[in-house]
């Protein structure tokens, strides 16, 4: 449906009247869109916020400016249209599901941000790697597969160990390594059955097969600007994420590496960037780093996921959102660099499936010396499932502190100090009456 005569969600942040203002691509479940507006509100601007849902839905609830973001036609459609009535400056997807619209919907009106097909190289996991290897980026081996193939064919074809991926998922879902072919067919039959849980069209899904890197993992947040890449933050991941799943845990800024790994690693980022195409706006990439140097594991479009942006702060107290509005907005950010202190997050992972019933420990985790924050996000009598198939975690714990060192035994003390009671879950069948 198109958004002709659609009521408008402005949303004007400050008292004043803004000038200067922004669309804003988000969804109804992102914990990404409050900082934003927030920064929006620091920096003067006025919001205009667009939110990912059908259009049947969006009719229905009289949402304003509900998009689907899924149609980019209908949705690139709706937001020049939108442009006509409401000039902004530009477009910011708080998070991936907006970027490839944002890029679309810039390149329909001019605004500077990155091409349509940079965004889409990196949201798709093979399309990346394709243009990464051809631009001379340092990445694993890999080949594309269906789930239509047989699997013990593909498993003899493969080297081990390797990893088995799904080419649109995020957050490690459905992640999985295998050393041998009985576990790679075993990985293949469970990602199926992901792949099909999401998507039941009965059509055969792609998924990668790429080479097992070892190695001690990072993760760079940046932003490019005019093709330059502006280095943020770079996070250690102390937590080996050697599989069979790999869910994320602490990450620690700054990090601990020497500095001309933490250099090779920015070299490394940067010539990513260029070999997708990536010239504007935020920029997150994990790596891998053995001997022979950084590997990229994934490059993305945006910024840090989840809440885990809460650990940054710039300059005179500014968060990193702010920093991406000011990018977009053509304002200063190369005086602006992170504090000083040292600082970490914890995403809880999931340990096993069943109802969420109980948290326990959260004022004894709370009261460890550099805690500054514990959200449990996981609702309670809810139910939780761990990676390969879940896409949550059960919260987020933050710290800052001197060093790095401290700020990464405070997260583990505060973990420890949590309980989670998980109630196995009865699996339906085992209720009903037999026949
Ligand atoms: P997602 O976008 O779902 O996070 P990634 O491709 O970034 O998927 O992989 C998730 C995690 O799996 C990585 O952070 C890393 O720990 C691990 N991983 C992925 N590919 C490899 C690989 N080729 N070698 C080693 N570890 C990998």
């Amino acid at each position: 449906m198109l958004f002709y005569g659609y009521n408008l969600c402005v949303m004007n942040t400050t008292s004043s009247s803004a000038s200067r203002r922004v669309l804003l691509l988000t969804t109804a479940k992102t914990y990404r869109a409050q900082p934003f507006l927030e920064a929006a509100e620091r920096l003067g601007l006025e919001v205009l916020k667009a939110i990912d849902m059908p259009g049947a839905l969006a009719e229905f609830w009289n949402t304003p400016l509900g998009i689907d973001f899924a149609d980019l036609e209908q949705a690139t459609r709706a937001i020049v249209d939108l442009a006509y009535r409401q000039p902004f400056e530009a477009i910011v997807s708080v998070d991936d599901s907006g970027s490839l619209l944002a890029a679309r919907a810039s390149a329909a009106l001019g605004l500077p941000h990155n091409s349509p097909d940079a965004a889409e190289a990196a949201r798709n996991k093979h399309r990346m790697r394709t243009l990464l290897a051809r631009g001379g980026v340092p990445v694993p081996d890999f080949k594309l597969f269906s789930t239509g193939d047989d699997p013990r064919q593909v498993a003899a074809q493969v080297e081990y160990p390797c990893v088995i991926k799904p080419l649109m998922l995020s957050g490690s879902r459905g992640v999985m390594r295998a050393d041998d072919p009985d576990r790679f067919v075993a990985a293949v039959d469970r990602l199926k059955s992901l792949l099909l849980s999401l998507d039941p069209a009965p059509a055969p899904k792609s998924f990668l097969v790429e080479r097992f890197i070892p190695g001690f993992e990072v993760a760079l947040e940046g932003i490019l600007d005019h093709g330059r890449l502006k280095v943020l933050a770079l996070f250690d991941k102390p937590d080996p994420l050697d599989g069979p799943f790999f869910e994320e845990t602490i990450y620690v800024t700054p990090s601990r590496l020497p500095h001309e790994v933490q250099s090779a690693i920015a070299d490394c980022v940067a010539s990513a960037a260029a070999a997708l195409g990536l010239r504007e706006g935020p920029m997150h990439a994990e790596l891998r780093v053995n001997a022979a140097g950084p590997w990229i594991v994934e490059v993305a479009g945006r910024s840090i996921g989840g809440l885990c942006s809460r650990t940054l702060r710039f300059g005179s107290d500014a968060s990193l959102e702010e920093l991406i509005l000011r990018q977009a907005f053509g304002l200063e950010i190369e005086s602006l660099s992170r504090e000083n202190r040292a600082g970490g997050v914890m995403m809880i992972p999931i340990p096993d499936t069943g109802l969420l019933r109980r948290v326990e420990g959260v004022p004894e985790a709370q009261a460890v010396p550099g805690i500054e924050e514990i959200q449990i996000t996981a609702k309670l009598n809810y139910p939780i499932v761990p990676l390969p198939e879940g896409d949550s975690y059960l919260g987020f714990i933050f710290a800052r502190g001197e060093t790095p060192d401290q700020v990464e035994a405070a997260l583990r003390e505060a973990q420890r100090r949590l309980r989670f009671a998980i109630e196995p879950s009865i699996p339906l069948l085992a209720i009903l009456p037999q026949v």
